[in-house]
C-alpha cells in the first residue's frame, strides 16, 4: 500500500463539460485523501488523462500526452480514464509510459487503485463491461468560480447511429432529485456560484435513479427532468441555470411554458437536430421527425420571442445526398434559431453507421460544413442585431487571464468589455 500523503497530481481532460464536471470532482476526491494538487505542465507524482471518444485522434492526443510526461517526469505514475479508456483499454494500455487504465465503473474508485500502483509494475487495465456499469457519481465543476457544471444525469439508451456515447458511459441513469438539491444547496451557500449550467449525456432522460410521492394515495412514481427543474427554481442563492442541451422529443410543450414563466430559468435552449431531412434522421436513429423540432422552435419563440435557441447538425452521415443536404439548409434557414454547432461526420469502430452506404466523400463534407458554419454565422449576427438596444441582463466572469472580462446575456449573447474588479462575478444590467 502506497502512502499518498504529500502527493502532487496533475489533470487533463479532453472533451465535453461533463468530462470537465467529472475530473474536477476527481481532483476534490484527491485532495480530500491527502493529494495536493498541480498543473498539468509541472511536475507531479501521478497524471491523470480524462479521455473522450468524440474527440478525432484521441489515440494520437493521449499517446502526445504520455510522451509529454514521460520527457518531464519519467518516475511519475501515469493513468488513463475517461470513454476512451473504456472503449479501448488493451489499445491505451499498449502506449509505452501508461501504468494504469481505468473504465467507467473505476473512475471514481482512483484513489484506492493508486494506493496500490507503483512504478515499473505491469500495466493495469481496470474495465468491465459497460452493461455492468450502473453507478451515478454526482460531479461539478468550478469553472471560474461564475458558473459551474452539474453533473445531473449520465449515459443513454438512445442508440444513435453514429454515437459511441451509449457503449462508453452505458445506460441512462441520473442522482435523485434530493440528492441535487442539496448539492445545489452546498454551492449556494458558497455564494460566488451565481449560474448552474445543467449537464448530462442525455439530459431531459433524468429520472432514472429516484421516485417521488406524486403518484396521489401515498403512491410512488418515477422524477423526471420538468420535477427536477421545477424544484431547482426554487433554492435561494443562484441567480441563473441553463439546460445544456436536451433531445427535442423530451423537451415538452408544459417545460417550455414553464420556462418562459421561471424566474430563474434563462431563455436559451440548445436542441441537437443534427439533419434537416426525415430521411437521414431516420437512418440516424433519432427518435422525432423534423416537424416535431420546427413545432418546438416555433412555441418556444411564441413564448419568448427573446430566447436563444442553438441546434447541433452533423454534416456527412452515410447516405445524406445532396438532396437530403440541400433540405437540411432550407429547413434550418426556414427556422428562428440562433446558432448552429457544426460537426463532420466521421466513422466510429462499433456503430451502426458503418453499414449505410452511399458513403460521403471526405472533401464534400468539410463542403457541406462550411456551408453550414456560414449559415450559423448570419442566424447568429441577425438575432444579435434584433436585440441592439435593448437592456439586458449580463453575467461578467469572475476571473482574470486578459485585460478583457466576458459575460453573457440571460439570452446568450456574449459581451466582451475592458475588466473592471467591481463587475467582476456580478450580474448588470447591460445596453446592447
Ligand atoms: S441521444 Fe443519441 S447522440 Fe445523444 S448520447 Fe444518446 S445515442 Fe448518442
Amino acid at each position: 500500500m502506497n502512502e499518498v500523503r504529500n502527493k502532487t497530481v496533475a489533470f487533463h481532460t479532453l472533451g465535453c463539460k461533463l468530462n470537465y464536471s467529472e475530473t474536477s470532482s476527481l481532483s476534490r476526491l484527491l485532495e480530500n485523501e491527502g493529494f495536493e494538487k498541480r498543473e498539468f505542465d509541472e511536475t507531479a507524482d501521478v497524471y491523470v488523462i480524462n479521455t473522450c471518444s468524440v474527440t478525432e485522434n484521441a489515440d494520437k492526443e493521449c499517446r502526445y500526452l504520455v510522451r509529454k510526461i514521460q520527457r518531464q517526469a519519467p518516475e511519475s505514475l501515469v493513468v488513463i480514464t475517461g470513454c476512451y479508456a473504456q472503449l479501448k483499454p488493451a489499445e491505451i494500455a499498449a502506449i509505452p509510459g501508461v501504468d494504469l487504465v481505468l473504465g467507467a465503473a473505476e473512475k471514481f474508485n482512483l484513489g484506492a487503485h493508486l494506493k496500490e500502483l507503483s512504478k515499473g509494475d505491469p500495466t493495469k487495465i481496470c474495465s468491465c463491461d459497460i452493461e455492468e456499469v450502473n453507478s451515478f457519481n454526482p460531479s461539478w465543476s468550478l469553472n471560474d468560480r461564475t458558473r459551474t457544471f452539474l453533473k445531473v444525469q449520465d449515459g443513454c439508451d438512445y442508440n444513435c447511429s453514429f454515437c459511441t456515447i451509449p457503449m462508453a458511459r452505458g445506460r441512462s441513469r441520473s442522482g435523485t432529485i434530493a440528492q441535487i438539491i442539496a448539492t445545489v444547496r452546498e454551492l449556494a451557500r458558497r455564494g460566488d456560484v451565481k449560474e448552474i449550467v445543467l449537464t448530462g449525456v442525455n439530459l431531459g432522460d433524468f429520472g432514472k435513479g429516484g421516485w417521488n410521492t406524486g403518484g396521489g394515495m401515498g403512491g410512488l412514481q418515477p422524477e423526471d427532468f420538468f420535477g427536477l427543474i421545477k424544484e431547482l427554481d426554487g433554492i435561494e442563492g443562484i441567480d441563473r441555470y441553463r439546460i445544456s442541451s436536451i433531445e427535442p422529443n423530451l423537451l415538452t410543450p408544459e417545460m417550455i411554458e414553464w420556462v418562459a414563466g421561471s424566474r430563474r430559468f434563462m431563455p436559451h435552449f440548445h436542441i441537437p437536430l443534427q439533419s434537416g431531412s426525415n430521411h437521414v434522421l431516420r437512418l440516424m436513429r433519432r427518435r422525432y421527425k423534423r416537424e416535431l423540432y420546427a413545432e418546438r422552435v416555433r412555441l418556444i419563440k411564441s413564448c419568448m420571442p427573446h430566447c436563444a435557441v442553438g441546434a447541433d447538425v452533423i454534416v456527412g452521415h452515410p447516405g445524406e445526398t445532396a438532396d437530403h443536404f440541400a433540405e437540411t439548409v432550407e429547413f434550418l434557414a426556414g427556422l428562428d434559431i440562433s446558432y448552429l454547432h457544426v460537426f463532420t461526420y466521421s466513422e466510429r469502430d462499433g456503430t451502426k453507421a458503418l453499414e449505410i452506404r452511399p458513403i460521403v466523400p471526405i472533401a464534400m463534407r468539410a463542403a457541406r460544413n462550411k456551408i453550414l458554419r456560414n449559415l450559423s454565422y448570419h442566424k447568429m449576427q441577425s438575432f444579435i442585431h434584433r436585440h441592439e438596444g435593448q437592456t439586458r441582463k449580463v453575467l461578467l466572469e469572475g476571473h482574470v487571464t486578459t485585460s478583457l472580462m466576458e459575460g453573457y446575456t440571460d439570452n446568450y449573447i456574449k459581451v466582451t468589455t475592458p475588466y473592471r474588479k467591481e463587475w467582476a462575478n456580478r450580474i448588470i444590467d447591460w445596453k446592447l
